[in-house]
């Protein structure tokens, strides 16, 4: 028997584009509300505007302490309580450690592994209140798979799985689940800065999936019985080398 989504609220945050985009729809076409979290007011305005009135935009920059801790009151004003928080924003940079630029590793690294940790640290006492809730982390196959053309990537989310695993059990006696969702290469605006050939070769040989199915499997975790935890849900195109 699977758990209805209908009535639930989730916040999504990077929901402007790409995975958290499809996940919020996802979970709208599942009978949630969302509130879909970004720090692109644009992009948010647009994207949720033809989604009707169960998406809620909330305009929050992640990479600001200041920002992230006004980010719970604003869901609960809109939204009235909280059941799904979806950590999903983050960034990429690729490429030889040699060549690379370590302030764009320091940014990249602040944004996929603090700002997760302090966004999932303003949502929990809510959670641990109501004595249940789901959180859910997108990692990426390079949170277990050592990626060698991404060093600083991969090292930021094999820190969000060591998170994720840790935090996991920390929160189980509150009746909350904790769990990751680990894609591989997945056509977004993130993988825009990969060589144009490296692109091209992956998609002729079918190394990309699409964000859509990235959010079906979120929704498949979500809707396991309380007593199940999907903790890692690895997501790969069929012909990949990782
Ligand atoms: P995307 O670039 O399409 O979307 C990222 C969103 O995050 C954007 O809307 C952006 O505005 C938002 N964002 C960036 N910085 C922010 C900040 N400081 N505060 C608030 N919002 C911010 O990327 P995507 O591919 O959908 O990536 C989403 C997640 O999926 C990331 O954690 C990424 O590491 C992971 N992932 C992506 C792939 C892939 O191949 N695309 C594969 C595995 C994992």
């Amino acid at each position: 028997m699977t758990q209805e989504l209908a009535g639930k609220v989730a916040a999504i945050t990077g929901a402007a584009s790409g995975i958290g985009l499809a996940c919020a729809k996802r979970l709208l076409a599942a009978g949630a509300r969302v509130v879909l979290v970004d720090r692109d007011r644009e992009a948010l305005a647009r994207v949720t505007e033809p989604l009707g009135p169960e998406a809620i935009p909330l305009v929050v920059d992640l990479a600001d302490a200041a920002s992230v801790t006004g980010m719970m009151p604003q869901i609960l004003e809109r939204a009235g309580e909280l059941d799904i928080f979806h950590a999903n924003a983050g960034a990429y940079v690729g490429g030889p450690v040699s060549d690379g630029d370590p302030d764009a590793w320091d940014r990249m690294l602040h944004l996929n592994i603090n700002a997760v940790f302090r966004s999932i640290h303003a949502v929990l006492p809510h959670m641990i209140a109501r004595k249940t809730g789901d959180i859910i982390v997108t990692s990426s196959i390079a949170g277990i798979v050592p990626v060698v053309w991404e060093p600083i990537y991969t090292a930021s989310k094999h820190a969000v799985q060591a998170f994720v695993h840790t935090l996991r059990r920390q929160v189980i006696p509150h009746g909350l689940r904790v769990g990751a969702v680990l894609p591989g290469p997945v056509v977004t605006a993130l993988i825009a800065d990969w060589p144009q050939e490296k692109l091209e070769a992956e998609r002729a040989r079918g190394g990309l999936i699409e964000a859509e199915e990235v959010a079906e499997a979120v929704h498949f975790m979500l809707t396991r019985p309380r007593n199940v935890t999907i903790r890692d849900l690895v997501i790969l195109p069929q012909s990949t080398d990782l």
